[in-house]
C-alpha cells in the first residue's frame, strides 16, 4: 500500500512507487531520544526497528542497555543515590522536632546499590516492553552505518546483519571522559560511581558541573569525606553567578570541602589509597577519584565519516533545526547532536522528529525557557534567562528580584542553611525573563513556573497570584520591592 510521507513540506510517495526497504525507519540507540521517536514514528504507521548494546550498568563501547544513560547509569540511579543521601539530613533536622535518634545510625550501601538495580533493571524491563506494544521490532547489538540507507548490527555473538531504511536515526547519546593527566586510570567516572562495591569514606571529585556537585552531595551524605576539585572561582559554570555562589555555601555548609580554581594533575597508588596531586603542588589521599568533567557524542563507530555525515570537533553529530544531518535521510536526536544535553529535550526532540518525517507536521524543538535541575543537596533549579544572558539578550534594562530567607522547617531544626530565590525582569515589558531557585523542593517548583514563563508571563501576573501558604514557593509570587536595576548593556564580571 503506498502511503505519503511529508518530509520539509514536501509530500512524497513512498513504498510501492519507490524502493522497497526492510523499514521505514532504522534508530540505532534506544536511549530517551530513540526511544521516543521510534514509538511516536511507529504510532504515525511507519515500520520501525531499533538496536541497541547489551544491557550493563557501566557502559562501554559494546555496552549499553534499552533505556539508555538517563534510566541505566544516569538521572534514574542519581535520584534514587540522591533520595538515599537526603535522609542524612533529614536524621539531623528530626532531632528539634523531638525524633530521639540513636548516634549510631547505619547506612547499608549494598542493600541500596541492590534495590538501585533491580529498579534500573525493571524500567529497562518495561522500556522493551513499551517498544514491542508500539510495533518496533529490536535488535540486541552494534549498529553502524554501512551507506545512507543501510544498517549493519553486530550482535553480542560476533555474528552481523544489514537492515535497510528508508530514515536512519542516530540516538546513541554520550559517554563520560577521563581527563588525560598520569594515573588517570585510577579514577572512575560517574557509571561506576553508580555501581561501586564499597561506598567510599574519603571521595575526590573534580569537575564543577552537574555530575559533580550531584555527587559530593551523595557521597556526602552519606557520611564520607568529600573534597571537589574545580578550576573555575564557583561551580556551575553557565547558571546565573548568584546562585552559583549559593551552590557553593551550601555545599560548604553541609561539609564538602571545595577546592575553587585547583585543577588535578596526577593520581598515584599508595598503600592507603589514592594520592592525589593538585596544579597548586598540594597532595590528598583518598578511597576514590571521581572524573565528572564532561561527556563526549557516541559517534567513532558509527562509520559516520564514511557516509556523508558530519560532526563537528567534539564528534557530535551536526543536525539542522529539524535534527536533519548532512545527509537528507539521516537524522540525529540527543546528546549525540550536543545541543542541550537533558532527557527530556531529547524527547521533544525525538516527538518533532516524527512528526516531521511521518506525521505531517514539520516541527522544530522549541530551546526556549527549557527548564533543569541540579539535584544537589539543597537542589537548584532553574528556567528562562539568567541575569548575565537577560542583559546580553534584551535592549532594555533589566530589574532583579532577590529573595533569601529562612525556610520555615529550619526556624525549627536550626538548619543554618537559607532558600534563595530570584527573578529576573525586564524593565520595559514587565516579562518575567527567568526565575531561578536554590532550596528544598525547587526542581518541584520550578516545573510550574516554567508553564509561566512558557505563557510570557509578567511580573504583575505574578504578583496577581495568591500564594499557597505557607510554602517556600508562594515566595515567587510575594518578591515586591527590586533588589536592583541593571543597566541595559551592562556587561557584568563573568568566567568566575
Ligand atoms: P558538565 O559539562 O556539566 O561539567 C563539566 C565540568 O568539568 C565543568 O566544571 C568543567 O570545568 C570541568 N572540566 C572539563 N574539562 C576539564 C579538565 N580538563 N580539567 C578540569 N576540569 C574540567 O559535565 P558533567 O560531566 O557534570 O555532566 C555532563 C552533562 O550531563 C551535563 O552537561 C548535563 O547536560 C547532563 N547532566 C544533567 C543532569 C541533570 O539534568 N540534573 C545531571 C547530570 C548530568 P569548566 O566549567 O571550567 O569548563
Amino acid at each position: 500500500m503506498a502511503r505519503k510521507l511529508l518530509i520539509d513540506g514536501e509530500l512524497r510517495q513512498t513504498a510501492t512507487d519507490e524502493k522497497q526497504y526492510d523499514f521505514d525507519l532504522f534508530v540505532i540507540g534506544a536511549g530517551s531520544g530513540g526511544v521516543r521517536a521510534s514509538r511516536t514514528s511507529a504510532a504515525f504507521g511507519a515500520k520501525v526497528a531499533i538496536c541497541e548494546l547489551p544491557f550493563h550498568p557501566v557502559s562501554s563501547e559494546v555496552i549499553g542497555g534499552v533505556g539508555g544513560t538517563c534510566v541505566i547509569r544516569g538521572c534514574v540511579p542519581k535520584k534514587i543515590l540522591v533520595y538515599a543521601a537526603q535522609f542524612r539530613g533529614e536524621f539531623e533536622d528530626s532531632r528539634n522536632f523531638g525524633w530521639e535518634l540513636s548516634d549510631e545510625i547505619g547506612f547499608n550501601w549494598k542493600k541500596l546499590l541492590h534495590n538501585k538495580t533491580q529498579e534500573i533493571i525493571r524500567l529497562n524491563g518495561i522500556y522493551k516492553r513499551l517498544l514491542s506494544n508500539a510495533g518496533v521490532t529490536m535488535f540486541e547489538g552494534e549498529g553502524k552505518l554501512i551507506d545512507a540507507h543501510l544498517v549493519e548490527v553486530t550482535q553480542p555473538d560476533g555474528t552481523a546483519k544489514q537492515y535497510s531504511a528508508k530514515h536512519i536515526l542516530i540516538a546513541t547519546g554520550s559517554r563520560a571522559q577521563l581527563v588525560n593527566i598520569p594515573g588517570k586510570e585510577l579514577a572512575i567516572t560517574s557509571d561506576e560511581a553508580l555501581s561501586l562495591d564499597e561506598l567510599p569514606k574519603r571521595a575526590v571529585i573534580l569537575g564543577g558541573g552537574y555530575i559533580a556537585v550531584e555527587f559530593a552531595s551523595i557521597w556526602r551524605g552519606m557520611g564520607a569525606e568529600v573534597d571537589l576539585f574545580y578550576r573555575k572561582e564557583l561551580p556551575l559554570r553557565g547558571f546565573d553567578d548568584e546562585m552559583r555562589a549559593v551552590v557553593a555555601r551550601n555545599l560548604e555548609g553541609r561539609g564538602i570541602r571545595l577546592h575553587p580554581g585547583t585543577n588535578l594533575s596526577e593520581l598515584q597508588q599508595s598503600e592507603d589509597g589514592i594520592r592525589v596531586l593538585t596544579d597548586h603542588g598540594d597532595q590528598i589521599t583518598t578511597d576514590v577519584v571521581l572524573f565528572a568533567t564532561g561527556r563526549l557524542p557516541n559517534t567513532k563507530r558509527l562509520n559516520l565519516q564514511a557516509v556523508g555525515v558530519d560532526v563537528d570537533k567534539t564528534g557530535a553529530v551536526k543536525v539542522d533545526e529539524y535534527s536533519r544531518t548532512t545527509v537528507p535521510n539521516i537524522w540525529a536526536v540527543g546528546d549525540v547532536t550536543n545541543r542541550i544535553n537533558l532527557t527530556p529535550v531529547a524527547l521533544m526532540e525525538g516527538t518533532c522528529f516524527s512528526k516531521t518525517v511521518f506525521g505531517r507536521q514539520p516541527t522544530k524543538p522549541d530551546y526556549i525557557n527549557v527548564p533543569c535541575a541540579v539535584f544537589c543537596i539543597p537542589p537548584l533549579s532553574v528556567v528562562g534567562l539568567n541575569e548575565q544572558q537577560a542583559l546580553e539578550q534584551t535592549k532594555s534594562d533589566i530589574l532583579v528580584y532577590t529573595s533569601s530567607f529562612n525556610p520555615m522547617k529550619n526556624t525549627i531544626s536550626g538548619r543554618q542553611e537559607k532558600t534563595t530565590m530570584k527573578l529576573v525582569v525586564d524593565a520595559e515589558t514587565d516579562e518575567v525573563l527567568g526565575a531561578s531557585m536554590c532550596g528544598p523542593d525547587a526542581p518541584e517548583i520550578m516545573q510550574g513556573i516554567a508553564v509561566a514563563l512558557k505563557c510570557g508571563a509578567t511580573k504583575a501576573q505574578f504578583d496577581s497570584t495568591v500564594g499557597i501558604h505557607p510554602s517556600a514557593a508562594e515566595e515567587f509570587v510575594t518578591m515586591r520591592s527590586i533588589t536592583r536595576r541593571v543597566a541595559a548593556g551592562t556587561k557584568l564580571k563573568t568566567n568566575l
